[in-house]
């Protein structure tokens, strides 16, 4: 994904002294994000090696290393390494110091917490967006296990139709069920809500986003979110190169990579089956393989 000069801006803030002491997970996520591509560190399995600066001796980008760099550390604990509680979303973010409240005049819903960062770059992108004439506001956005467990199990009783219909009379098969709810909803411990770096924007109904004043906004947003560190994890699946499973396509779920990257990265490291559990359904996550098939199945252009 191409940064844009607004973000470039962001980074070369980050770097200086615009926030005198980072907290070292921020830090290495900010890190991570405006290191290009081409000087990313070598691939590994350890999640924090792999969004560390580059090695010493890695030379600039499109010139022959000199000699390889040493092979990376083994995988050890680490300051920056992010608790499995905001992985799975079992934490309350008004007394968390990794959340922000997102302001009045954008809040949308219910919903209004956020990881720091992510609605610090949501209330830039916003105030350019008004002052070009396009009005975002946040519709959903953090959403703890329990806030998800509610949606997931209001599905999974009938109480909440899908599709129409209700799913505990229509589809009795747990696995069944469990496919159709996750055509939009995560389950509990699997949601990219839980880390507060996602936004819902505006709408979540695809009708919406066929309307004028919808396809206007989203034009807007595919155009400039990447600018501000947004990307549309959920993109069309199915044609070449697009993703090939998951959850339908939203248009409205926007991703603050810089934090969320880091994230995702760790998530199957830390997160197993024995935690995405503790709802009704959850014997079902193992046999879709949810992490693969829904956590990790996102925009590959969102990849990093
Ligand atoms: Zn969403």
């Amino acid at each position: 994904m191409r940064l844009g000069p607004a973000f470039a801006l962001l980074g070369a803030c980050v770097l200086s002294a615009c926030s005198a002491n980072p907290a070292p997970d921020e830090a290495a996520a900010q890190s991570a994000f405006i290191t290009p591509a081409s000087e990313s560190a070598q691939p590994t399995s350890d999640p924090v090696a792999a969004f560390s600066d580059p090695a010493p001796g890695v030379p600039p980008s499109g010139e022959p290393a000199a000699e390889e760099p040493p092979a990376p550390e083994p995988a050890a604990p680490s300051t920056s390494h992010v608790a499995l509680k905001y992985l799975i979303g079992d934490i309350d973010p008004a007394g968390d110091p990794k959340f922000a409240r997102i302001p009045d005049k954008y809040q949308g819903g219910s919903r209004v917490w956020g990881h720091k960062d992510a609605v610090a770059a949501f209330v830039r992108m916003a105030e350019d967006a008004e002052q070009n004439g396009y009005r975002l506001k946040i519709v959903s956005s953090f959403r703890s296990f329990s806030d998800q467990k509610q949606i997931w199990e209001d599905k999974w009783s009938g109480k909440t139709l899908v599709g129409g219909k209700k799913l505990n009379v229509s589809t009795p098969d747990a696995g069944q069920r469990a496919v159709k709810i996750l055509t939009y909803s995560s389950m509990p411990a699997t949601s990219r809500h839980h880390w507060g770096t996602d936004f819902d924007i505006n709408s979540v109904s695809p009708a919406y986003f066929n309307t004028k004043e919808g396809k206007r906004i989203y034009d807007w947003l595919v155009g400039h979110a990447s600018e501000y560190g947004f990307c549309q994890v959920y993109s069309h699946k199915g044609d070449e190169g697009e993703r090939t499973s998951g959850y339908e396509e939203e248009k409205w779920h926007w991703s603050y990579l810089p934090v969320a990257s880091w994230y995702l990265k760790q998530y199957p490291v830390d997160v197993g089956y024995d935690h995405i559990t503790g709802f009704q359904g959850a014997e079902a996550a193992k046999g879709i393989d949810v992490i693969k098939t829904y956590v990790e199945a996102i925009n590959p252009e969102c990849l990093q």
